[in-house]
């Protein structure tokens, strides 16, 4: 999977780490070149374009991190933006299969794997959360797509609805629910008719099974082999019908990958399941992490600079707290507390990280002070000069007009913010004096 893709990502980051220094000129050249390879991939072209960006936009506002060259530094952003990209589910592999007995409806282009993948997920729920699961083919026009489940039911042990000539679609899934209460089966999977190309016929037969089968989970099942062609696909099934999630097959073969990159990105819908080859047990849940590593081969170069940030963090933070302990608390703090505060979950999170901050945190949710108050907290600290940010004392009326304006706010905004930077250097000096080691130390771990 991914051989191609990954191949030309290495070679170009195997360059780029070679190299001591980076000047903004190697990270370009290295960037175009992984825009080239994910467009050679069949990566469409916004997804391709905003995925460079974004790494470009990150490598320029890193920190240098010591120990680790910038090449290295830059893989770990291509890391985390293929992280990015793929993530969909929390949870890609459960499917929702509680209230027995739980529909799941398979649908998809003829050829795509659909049948194979329905014998597959069958054979999972069975082996690994004991279901009962009851299999039925609704492809009236193609009897020898009934054998074939029919075949695949016996092969793994999973009983499939009797097939019964001159039913319609909507019929056999009537049955099929019928036979699955009547039968005490924990999911039936109603694997669909297929077509060459999406038409008119096939989108209203699938959305008729849909509307009497009610289903917990709708599966698509795509040929990764066709690139973007799987996107388009994903994207007007979902549109017409409504799909819960998304299976890539033949993700064995040396593709070029491009459906798996864009499809997040252009359908909103998750990947849940990847098919590996044409056995029973080929098929894998779709985990963003394992995938971009796949894809980028550069694991080590990944966890070293993890490690190496891990370590940066530490020594900020017991750089940090000596200031704080100093009383030196200024806006540029200030800013660095209200993005962790958001990114922690507000005021519940930071109380229940930081015991040393309940009393403030506290005292701003009485205040009326949240998330939205942080955001606009932080577009007045932005609006400062730099050198305001590391003296907010010098500010006095005019200096407030100006930045209230810049940030499109009121003054009586920056002075409550003002205030509250106040309180907040004062508590720190404070708790840096208590005990040994001090309060704040304490807080911090
Ligand atoms: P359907 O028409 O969509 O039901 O497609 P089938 O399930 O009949 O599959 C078509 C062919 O693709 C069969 O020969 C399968 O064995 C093969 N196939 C399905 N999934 C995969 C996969 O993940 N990898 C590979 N290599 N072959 C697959």
């Amino acid at each position: 999977m991914f051989e191609s893709l990954s191949d030309r990502l290495s070679g170009v980051f195997e360059r780029l780490t070679k190299q001591g220094a980076l000047s903004e000129d190697d990270v370009k050249t290295a960037l175009r070149e992984v825009r080239v390879a994910l467009l050679e991939a069949d990566v469409s072209l916004p997804v391709a374009r905003d995925f460079v960006k974004a790494v470009q936009d990150k490598a320029t506002g890193q920190a240098v991190t010591k120990s680790v060259t910038p090449g290295q530094q830059v893989v770990k952003i291509v890391h985390d933006e293929l992280v990015h990209v793929l993530t969909g589910d929390e949870d890609p592999g459960k499917l929702k299969v509680d209230n027995p007995p739980a529909p799941i409806l398979m649908v998809g282009l003829q050829g795509s794997g659909k049948t194979t993948t329905t014998a597959k997920l069958a054979k999972r729920l069975k082996e690994r959360e004991g279901k009962k699961v009851l299999m039925a083919s609704l492809d009236v026009n193609r009897p020898a797509a009934m054998e074939q489940l029919q075949i695949l039911g016996v092969q793994i042990g999973v009983d499939t609805l009797p097939i019964v000539k001159g039913e319609s679609p909507v019929q056999i899934a009537k049955r099929a629910k019928t036979q699955a209460s009547l039968g005490g089966y924990d999911v039936y999977m109603l694997d669909t008719a297929g077509r060459l190309h999406i038409d008119a016929e096939l989108i209203q037969q699938a959305a008729e099974v849909r509307d009497v089968a009610n289903p917990r989970e709708t599966l698509l099942v795509v040929d990764g082999l066709t690139g973007q062609d799987a996107v388009n696909v994903a994207t007007e099934f979902d549109d017409k019908i409504g799909v819960s999630g998304v299976v890539l097959t033949r993700m064995d073969g040396d593709g070029r990958g491009g459906a798996a990159l864009s499809m997040r990105a252009v359908t909103g819908k998750p990947i849940r399941f990847v098919g590996l080859g044409e056995k029973m047990d080929a098929i894998e849940e779709f985990h963003a992490e394992r995938i971009a590593g796949r894809i980028l081969g550069m694991g080590d170069i990944v966890s070293l600079v993890e490690k190496a940030q891990e370590t940066i963090e530490a020594e900020q933070a017991e750089r940090m707290m000596k200031r704080f302990q100093k009383g030196r608390f200024n806006m540029n703090d200030m800013k660095m507390q209200l993005e962790q505060m958001q990114k922690m979950g507000g005021m519940e999170g930071i109380m229940g990280m930081m015991p040393g901050m309940k009393k403030a945190a506290k005292q701003m949710e009485n205040a009326g002070i949240d998330e939205s108050v942080f955001k606009r907290q932080v577009a007045l600290i932005n609006s400062m000069t730099r050198k305001e940010r590391a003296n907010p004392q010098i500010l006095q009326a005019s200096r407030k007009k100006r930045i209230a304006k810049g940030a499109g706010l009121e003054v009586s905004e920056l002075n409550q913010l003002l205030k509250m930077q106040r309180q907040m250097a004062d508590m720190m000096k404070k708790m840096g004096k208590m005990g040994k080691g001090g309060a704040l130390k304490q807080a911090m771990k």
